[in-house]
């Protein structure tokens, strides 16, 4: 099978290819910009692999996607390209609409074109997976779970900007019957995630004993995945998942921002015996700052649709996968 995959230069699609290429023999074309977040280091590991390519380039660009597509001719398109950094989008909001939005819709309308004109045996075997966030469903201030029939009510303009993407989505199967399936996930987490993102930001500040911010009070609550269990998750929903559904994928690990930045702290009080002077331990370099305007409260994915469905499930336990991660940054000291 030949996958087309955007973004596959960042944190969950790096993964994803090295998982593609290793437990299958599928080829794999990837687009990507190639922006700050974008993983050299990682990509590594398949990148000299003769089931890989790599074009650099932007899913905005009208005759690179219609080149692509003719010249690869994809079974499947999974799409992850997009800016996926929350404060950025509260900084600088037109490079989300550009690449989520923008990049999503020139996807979808050159992906019908191509679609309609492939054979009758591939036309029915074709999917596009837009990988989306469950950012999109707000916060979950008065408890319970998100699941697909939770509401749309975004609240960054990041999560806007993939809410709209996937109104998009959804538009194109039902109106032109493109076959579209989108995923939205939780905060994923595990070794090579640039360090904007909180855990990676952590550890790498604390190993420089620089202050470890947090927003507010601390309190707001995210629901962690790992990211192997994340790519299993799409492999499942792209060959087997239902043509126009949505599928939540989560593993059920709700903690509080506080308690997992304490918990990484001190698991790096245990493992550091080199501390940085005058930091008996490492919670002490824990700050708070003024929260984030638009800080959702609360996020938890109700993943029963997908394990029930398409029998998945996560794999890797949150205190084994923290723990395995913390190490890796503290021996890698972190490398793109
Ligand atoms: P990332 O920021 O690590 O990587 C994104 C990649 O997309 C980068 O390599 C970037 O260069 C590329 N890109 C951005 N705009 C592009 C464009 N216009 N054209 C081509 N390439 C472009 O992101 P990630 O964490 O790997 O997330 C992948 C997808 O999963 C995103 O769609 C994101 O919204 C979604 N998601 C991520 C998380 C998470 O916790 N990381 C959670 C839920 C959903």
């Amino acid at each position: 099978m030949k996958f087309l995959i955007t973004g596959g230069l960042g944190f969950i699609g790096t993964n994803l290819i090295k998982f593609l290429l290793e437990e299958y023999d599928h080829e794999i074309l990837n687009i990507d910009k190639v922006s700050y977040a974008s993983n050299f280091y990682y990509n590594k590991n398949f990148s000299s692999n003769n089931l890989y390519k790599f074009v650099k380039g932007d899913i905005c660009d009208n005759n690179l996607i219609i080149k692509i597509l003719n010249e690869f001719n994809p079974n499947f398109i999974m799409n992850l390209a997009a800016e996926s950094h929350v404060d950025k989008s509260i900084s600088g909001p037109e490079a989300f609409i550009h690449s989520n939005i923008i990049g999503t819709f020139n996807l979808l309308k050159n992906t019908k074109d191509y679609w309609n004109n492939l054979s009758r045996e591939k036309r029915k075997d074709f999917r596009f997976l837009h990988i989306s966030t469950d950012e999109v469903y707000g916060s979950l201030d008065d408890g319970g779970l998100f699941n697909e029939l939770s509401p749309y009510q975004p609240n960054s303009p990041y999560a806007a900007s993939k809410a709209s993407s996937d109104h998009l989505v959804r538009a194109w199967n039902k109106t032109y019957g493109l076959p579209t399936i989108i995923s939205n996930c939780s905060n994923n987490y595990g070794p090579h995630q640039y360090p904007e993102k909180l855990i990676p930001l952590v550890i790498l500040n604390a190993l420089k004993n620089k202050p470890l911010p947090l927003y507010g009070d601390g309190l707001q609550i995210r629901d962690w995945l790992h990211v192997k269990d994340h790519v299993r998750a799409l492999y499942k929903i792209i060959t087997r998942g239902k043509i126009g559904e949505t599928y939540n994928i989560g593993a059920n690990n709700q903690i509080s921002n506080i308690k997992l930045v304490q918990t990484i702290c001190s698991f790096l009080d245990s493992e550091i015996t080199n501390k940085p002077k005058n930091v008996t331990s490492f919670s002490e370099l824990i700050t708070y700052i003024q929260d984030r305007p638009g800080h959702d409260i609360c996020y938890g994915i109700d993943a029963e649709k997908l394990s029930k469905s398409l029998d998945w499930k996560p794999e890797i336990d949150f205190k084994i996968g923290i723990e395995e991660t913390i190490k890796w940054y503290v021996s890698n000291n972190f490398r793109y």
